[in-house]
């Protein structure tokens, strides 16, 4: 591939870093001891903003609320997300899973109807997937959904499912034919997370706060308008959702990571170790430089994989590559800040001495589902071996 930006592509980065440099809030790292809910409202505020600019949804279409721009122009989006040191967007599973899972499978009238609102994030959505005998092994799920007429009826239990607190609606897998063999009886259902019979119940990670939750379902009327794709061919549709988690979702990611090495290596200037500046410790100072190149392969690795989309559209089995190494390369990063912070890097905001009002501690804590969410790093590595490689199953 080419990696130098046509005329199109200078002037669409131009405007965008113009647009960025006169709108992107400069407080957001102020935000980080409130709670996570008025963290949320900042981040839909300045997510409304950027859709108000025309800035979200850049390979989205036009009729649906979207700039129509090639996926490359939306690289170069999270790029300069990344130069301008601007707060990630609200909506993360509306706009990086719902949302292409709908432009590929959804109809005219759902496209309509919930793209836009996605982009402005007026409506906040949720990936109900996992349940708690079916996460890498999806297809065994029990949540079950009955025909009544215009409306399928849901019961069923979901776990570990992130921003459920804050969510209007949910991208929900059932079991539509029980009889079916495992993977041909699912179906995608759109579910209205206001609907009587659904409760959220949160779930408190070790980081402290409850990010994620665990939904139940109790007869929980969902039009059959509401059906992404063809009745008991779900499966096809989960997958090209979690294609999009494994694939392109880590896009935005990239933004996060270049904060936090800059950081990182701003602090290695006046954090101590053995009595000296960080930075001149020739070890801190190799695996700031590691860090440091693996994020740029990162950034190189999704390019390639997005130019590969352009051509067919769709993200393949080799997105599993760029899950793998972002998930991991976040560990080693926040390993990395543990070891050159200190123990001040493990005390938590509340406390005066923690640095950068207790990110480090969080981020640290954090990184450790990023292996596990989205599919383990041994289910990527099947998927790659077999699917990418060529080896036989595993089992
Ligand atoms: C931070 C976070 C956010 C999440 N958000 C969501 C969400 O929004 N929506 C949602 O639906 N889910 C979400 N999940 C759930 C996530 O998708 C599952 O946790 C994940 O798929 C693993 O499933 P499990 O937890 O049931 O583990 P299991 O599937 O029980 O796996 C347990 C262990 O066995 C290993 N294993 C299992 N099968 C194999 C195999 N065939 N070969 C080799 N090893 C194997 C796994 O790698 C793992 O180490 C989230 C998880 C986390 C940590």
């Amino acid at each position: 591939m080419d990696l130098n930006l046509t005329q199109d592509e200078l002037a669409f980065r131009d405007e965008l870093r113009v647009w960025l440099e006169a709108n992107v809030p400069k407080d957001w790292d102020e935000w980080r001891d409130e709670s996570l809910e008025s963290r949320f409202d900042y981040l839909r505020r300045w997510q409304r903003k950027l859709y108000d600019g025309g800035w979200a949804g850049i390979s989205w279409p036009k009729d649906y609320g979207g700039r129509g721009a090639s996926l490359m122009q939306q690289v170069i989006f999270w790029q300069e997300m990344a130069r301008a040191g601007a707060p990630p967007m609200a909506n993360v599973l509306g706009l990086g899973l719902v949302g292409p899972t709908l432009i590929a499978f959804g109809t005219d009238a759902q496209k309509k109807r919930y793209l836009e609102k996605i982009l402005s994030a007026e409506e906040i959505w949720c990936q109900g997937f996992s349940e708690p005998n079916a996460g890498s092994d999806l297809a065994s799920l029990r949540s079950d959904a009955k025909l009544d007429g215009g409306h399928y009826i849901v019961n069923g239990q979901k776990v570990w499912n992130s921003y459920g607190w804050a969510a209007d609606w949910c991208e929900l897998v059932v079991r539509t034919d029980a009889a079916a063999p495992k993977h041909k009886g699912l179906t995608v259902l759109l579910v209205d997370m206001k609907s009587p019979g659904v409760e959220v119940r949160p779930l408190r990670q070790m980081t402290g706060e409850t990010e994620f939750n665990e939904l139940f379902f109790r007869d929980v009327r969902v039009p059959v308008e509401n059906i992404v794709g063809k009745v008991n061919h779900g499966w096809d549709v989960a997958i090209g959702t979690l294609m999009h988690e494994r694939g392109t979702f880590g896009a935005g990611l990239q933004v996060t990571y270049k904060r936090t090495i800059d950081r990182l290596i701003e602090l290695s200037r006046t954090v101590e170790r053995n009595k000296r500046p960080a930075a001149q410790d020739p070890l801190i100072r190799q695996k700031l430089a590691q860090c440091y190149a693996e994020i740029e392969i990162m950034r190189l690795n999704q390019m390639r994989a997005f130019s590969r989309i352009s051509a067919t559209g769709i993200p393949g089995p080799e997105g599993s590559i760029l899950k793998i190494f972002w998930s991991e390369l976040n560990q080693r990063m926040q390993q990395m800040a543990q070891e050159m912070l200190g123990p001040f890097g493990q005390l938590t905001g509340s406390n005066g001495h923690a640095i950068d009002k207790g990110m480090w501690s969080y981020g640290y804590l954090r990184s450790r589902g990023n292996t596990i969410e989205a599919g383990t790093s041994e289910i990527q590595r099947n998927i790659i071996g077999h699917f990418v490689l060529g080896l036989p199953k595993s089992y």
